[in-house]
């Protein structure tokens, strides 16, 4: 229950200070009605100069804090869900209700935390899916004071601190409407949070985190250019670099569903893949950069600010081969020859774990990088790209992917059952 603020006041002169008990209020859409405070000046002076013990009764803040409550803000939210912490999760997507909200925090539970999970505002969920993003995150510099306005000062003289809270907006609720689906989104938002918070702030360089990521610092951005260059580069961001950094090593457990990933050797024989894009198609958004798992210090550094030692990461050698195969068919159109090209890797993390052949035009990363086929357990570590041929009867079928043209980069992502993922090194081949 708010406190009553008076303001009494000994008039043993008219120099004499108040005497004034502070109460600590949160200001949130109070600042208007503090106006009223300060037109209340005049009567203070004439308190001033009234006798002594006669006491000051500031009429405003006992008008103020007496007030009704104001209606709650209207929103589109059709639920709410409010944790024990007090983050507000809110949707406006008809797909996720209050029991989703809060498996939806059950699930940001599951990302490793510290002190800076207090100072996350809310999380949003919108029906709609966004041009650019899967998600969002700000910050909000919100102002609590905790002192008041008072007469004999001047107006600005109001004692305020800043608190940066965060808000994370999940888009395209509708569709992307169990907490599965969106985790990944979660977790790398989450990760801005904790990484701004703890370590980049607003500087970047000369900081613990850019010492150790800086291996490729030409290519980081570490100021913004335009927001084109930004959509554009999403990837070479330090923030988002270290947003994704925090997914590797700290993410939830959900964060880590792998999506079967189909090359055209399987699709010719009828396997269909998935679409959806899961984590072990970028284990990191930016896979031209050292692996977050395999930068030594890195799990260190995200782990020192929560009281939990790193886990002990262990990568390989991991290295990828490739070898061109042409054949030739005497078809009722003429001789025709098909080329595919076979990439093969050794399961150096073991059979439990989940391959990923992937690639990707190095001048085109964003727009290029795709998955060609996921190895799980008991199947051969190979992955076809081309012209593939099958042969049934009389009859030549084949399932043409058109990635073996310019140049390519091949690397394969793992992803081991305890949740580790890694990177091989890459293989540039020019067709
Ligand atoms: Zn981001």
């Amino acid at each position: 229950m708010k406190k009553i603020l008076i303001i009494v006041f000994s008039a043993l002169s008219a120099i004499s200070l108040a005497l004034l008990i502070f109460t600590i209020v949160s200001l949130s859409g109070v600042r208007g009605r503090l106006e009223a405070l300060i037109l209340e000046e005049e009567t203070f002076h004439q308190a001033l100069e009234a006798p002594p013990q006669v006491q000051f009764v500031n009429q405003a803040a006992l008008d103020l804090w007496a007030a009704q409550k104001e209606e709650a803000e209207e929103t589109d939210d059709v639920a709410q869900f409010t944790s024990p912490e007090g983050i507000l999760f809110r949707s406006q997507s008809k797909s996720w209700d209050q029991a989703k909200l809060a498996d939806l925090y059950a699930e940001l539970l599951l990302n490793k935390h510290g002190e800076e999970f207090n100072y996350l505002s809310q999380v949003i969920v919108l029906p709609q899916a966004d041009e650019n993003a899967a998600a969002f995150y700000e910050d909000h510099a919100t102002t609590f004071s905790f002192g008041l306005p008072f007469p004999c000062f001047p107006r600005e003289d109001v004692f305020a601190f800043y608190r940066t809270c965060g808000v994370i907006t999940l888009y395209n609720g509708d569709e992307q409407n169990t907490v599965a689906l969106q985790a990944d989104s979660l977790s790398h938002e989450y990760g801005h949070h904790y990484t701004f918070f703890h370590m980049i702030g607003d500087l970047f360089i000369g900081t613990p985190y850019a010492q150790l990521r800086c291996a490729d610092s030409s290519r980081i951005r570490t100021s913004g250019i335009s927001d084109q260059d930004y959509w554009r580069n999403h990837h070479w961001y330090y923030f988002e670099i270290a947003a994704e950094d925090y997914v590797v090593l700290m993410g939830s457990p959900t964060t880590r569903h792998t999506g079967n990933y189909c090359d055209v050797r399987d699709l010719l024989g009828g396997t269909e893949g998935d679409t959806f894009p899961y984590r072990n198609i970028d284990v990191q958004e930016n896979l031209m950069l050292p692996m977050a798992s395999q930068v030594p210090g890195l799990a260190e550094l995200f782990y020192s600010f929560i009281d939990e030692p790193a886990p002990s990461f262990a990568p390989k050698e991991l290295t990828l081969s490739i070898e061109k195969d042409t054949s030739h068919y005497n078809l009722v159109t003429g001789s025709k020859s098909f080329t595919h090209y076979t990439i093969r890797w050794d399961k150096v993390y073991g059979e439990d774990a989940v391959y990923t052949l992937v690639c990707y035009d190095p001048d085109n990363y964003k727009d290029s990088l795709y998955p060609i086929r996921t190895v799980t357990q008991e199947e051969e570590a190979e992955g076809i790209i081309g012209n593939y041929v099958r042969v049934t009867g009389d009859m030549v079928h084949y399932w043409y992917d058109e990635l073996d043209r310019g140049t390519k980069v091949f690397q394969v992502t793992v992803v081991c059952p305890d949740g580790s993922m890694y990177l091989s090194d890459p293989l540039t081949y020019t067709f």
